[in-house]
């Protein structure tokens, strides 16, 4: 594979998978443009080199069919915008237009595709009748595979060079984030800068972090974090936990709850990963006291309870002063800092002030020298509403690919790329 800042695109046409799925109201008016913006310093850098640029994206789920609320069309004027250049259009991703248009742009053109989820190849997953049977579903995958060839074929065939800078998508082992690659040389495709900086930073946290290591997990279920808590042990000194997940550790433990969010069918997994973390000599840190209100209310009437000591009627639903305390200890003190998930119901103010704590805490173990990855939409909410965005080494605003990359999974986007 190549890297994309020693590359010279002078006179190649690079064919660029990025992530405009954007949002809109409903006068198709962009209202957050962070996803486009990300994708300059890749286009650029072509663009400067000599090149030119055939971007391609999916927007939403038009389901694989063409709908003109999902066309790739509302965000054309806005790349264009932001780049300062006209952005040619093909009105469909492929197919004679687009081969046309690709087959004569000139060095610092671009062509923006039509949205690639028209064609049901790009997720490659075949529409199948509800009573289709065992043999039926293995037809119509295998010969929906070999379509998704083709349509990778043909985007592959409009250019010289292949470049993914979609890491929201990275997960997903569509025509335009995984397929396409096999059609290319290794040498002729490459991560955008995007991709490579969240590589990077992840890399730093998960492969050679400066120690102690603390990973912050929060965020309401237990259950959709498990992987990733159990790939983080073999990793981190710390390991604090909060959120709604808590209840369901402190239950395992014989405490009382209240009526705190708790899953019950997690309880034995609850009581492993404590028995691991020991056996990993991971410290592993629950709150020792928490805010408890007598209804889910921003106004609701609230007391400060011990963790295990939460009566009938209360619920749990931030981090208390002690656990704060502590919490902030082991943060300042940390080297490498992990954030996916508040630890409290932050949305509604009251009890808001753990995750600003956690927040803050970061913010200042950054200062020290601590390098700081936040990841997940509520973290990443969070740190957004407290204004500290500026002050943490590393926002990684990808979901699920995210995830599933802490969970320890090889993202499909990923390996065809690095093989
Ligand atoms: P997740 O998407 O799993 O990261 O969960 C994020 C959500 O967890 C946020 O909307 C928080 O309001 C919620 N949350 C955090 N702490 C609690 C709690 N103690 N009880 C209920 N929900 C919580």
């Amino acid at each position: 594979m190549s890297k994309i800042e020693s590359y010279n695109f002078s006179g190649k046409k690079a064919i660029v998978r990025v992530d405009f799925n954007v949002p809109f109201n409903e006068k198709f008016e962009i209202t957050d443009d962070t996803r486009i913006k990300a994708a300059l310093p890749t286009l650029k850098k072509i663009l400067s080199d000599g090149g030119s640029v055939i971007v391609m994206s999916h927007l939403g789920r038009p389901k694989g069919k063409a709908n003109p609320d999902f066309s790739m069309k509302h965000v054309q004027g806005r790349l264009a915008e932001l780049l300062g250049t006209e952005v040619l259009f093909a009105k469909d991703s492929v197919g004679p237009d687009a081969k046309e248009k690709a087959a004569a742009l000139q060095p610092g053109q671009v062509l923006m595709l039509e949205n690639l989820r028209f064609h049901l190849e790009e997720e490659g997953k075949p529409k199948l009748a509800e009573d289709a049977s065992e043999q039926e579903k293995k037809a119509a995958k295998a010969e929906m595979k070999e379509k998704q060839q083709t349509f990778s074929k043909e985007l592959a065939s409009m250019a010289d060079v292949y470049v993914n800078d979609a890491f929201g998508t990275a997960h997903r082992a569509h025509a335009s984030t995984a397929v396409i690659a096999d059609f290319f040389d290794s040498d002729k495709k490459m991560f955008g800068f995007l991709i490579e900086q969240e590589l990077q930073s992840l890399d730093k946290v998960l492969k050679s972090p400066d120690r102690p290591f603390t990973a912050i997990m929060g965020g309401a279920k237990v259950s959709t974090k498990i992987t990733i808590i159990e790939n983080l042990l073999d990793k981190v000194n710390n390991l604090i936990l909060g959120g709604g997940m808590t209840y369901t550790f402190i239950k395992a433990r014989g405490g009382q709850i209240g009526d705190s969010i708790c899953e019950d069918e997690y309880l034995e997994l609850a009581r492993k990963i404590e028995k691991m973390a020991k056996e990993k000599g991971v410290n592993l840190y629950l709150p020792v006291d928490v805010v408890a209100a007598d209804a889910f209310d921003n106004n609701a009437n609230t007391r400060i309870v011990a963790v295990d000591q939460i009566p009938d009627g209360w619920q749990g639903l931030d981090a208390g002063p002690e656990t704060i305390k502590i919490y902030q200890d082991v943060i300042e003190n940390s080297k490498t800092i992990l954030w996916n998930g508040p630890v409290g119901v932050f949305e509604m103010d009251t009890f808001a002030k753990g995750s600003r704590a956690v927040a803050d805490a970061i913010a200042a173990g950054t200062k020290k020298g601590a390098f700081s990855l936040i990841g997940g939409g509520d973290s990443v909410a969070c740190i957004n509403k407290f204004g500290l965005a500026d002050e943490v080494s590393y926002i990684s605003t990808a979901g699920g690919a995210l995830l599933e990359y802490l969970e320890g999974k090889e993202l499909p986007g990923i390996k065809a790329i690095r093989g």
